[in-house]
């Protein structure tokens, strides 16, 4: 009950937020533009190249920008100030780099769940936000319950320690292995630091012997 007061006052200050910042840029917040992002913001956004930046378990990890700038603004927009129009932008962002990847399967998207509260305080799930406007643009269906989240993972900012945190926990939905047959898992999220949750879940698909895998971050540290 809490949580839902929460949430619909949220989207009520969401929705106000929209009103006061319509067509302002949402990295800056300046008025000279009718687009999400403004000519200087959008420039400052400088694209990796098209190859693996890592591979774990014979699995490439594509990531498109570095965590800085207007990418790790509009992430914080998404993430923490509500702004869920920011999404836009970030699926955009994936989708220019992941036309320049040479592989091309018939993929399905996968991304980390979050444990269930956490989204439940946020009001949403802001990977999701993405992947769906991520999905509109490639045409790629998205499938949110191949995975699982099973065990809460406190932020850890210490490398050394984000493998130990984040061991066992997710597992894979067995009722879901039908709707992924002849598919190449794409499993899309937004940072990659250590890279300890997309190992966790390489490992856990490959264990149920799905290997036709890749990953692909908006960013990477
Ligand atoms: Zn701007």
């Amino acid at each position: 009950m809490f949580l839902e007061l929460k949430n619909f006052l949220i989207n009520i200050i969401q929705a106000f937020l929209d009103l006061i910042y319509n067509q302002k840029c949402l990295v800056c917040s300046c008025a000279k533009t009718d687009e999400l992002l403004c000519k200087s913001c959008a420039k400052d956004i400088q694209y990796l190249s098209s190859f693996a930046h890592r591979i774990f378990y014979n699995v490439p990890i594509y990531s498109a920008t570095l965590y800085q700038g207007s990418v790790k603004k509009l992430i914080h927009k998404l993430k923490f100030n509500h702004r869920k129009k920011a999404s836009i932008p970030l699926a955009e962002i994936l989708f220019k780099y992941f036309k320049n990847i040479k592989e091309k399967n018939d993929y399905i998207i996968v991304f980390p769940p979050s444990y269930f509260l956490k989204s439940a305080q946020r009001g949403y799930n802001h990977m999701f936000l993405i992947i769906k406007e991520f999905s509109k643009l490639t045409k790629i269906s998205i499938n949110k319950n191949l995975i699982k989240k099973i065990k809460y993972t406190k932020p850890q900012y210490k490398a050394k320690n984000r493998h130990n945190n984040i061991k066992g926990s997710f597992k894979i939905n067995e009722k879901e292995l039908k709707n992924i047959k002849n598919k190449t898992i794409l499993i899309i999220d937004d940072i990659t630091t250590s890279g300890a949750t997309l190992e966790e879940i390489i490992k856990c698909l490959k264990e149920k012997n799905i290997n036709n895998i890749i990953c692909l971050t908006i960013s990477k540290t």
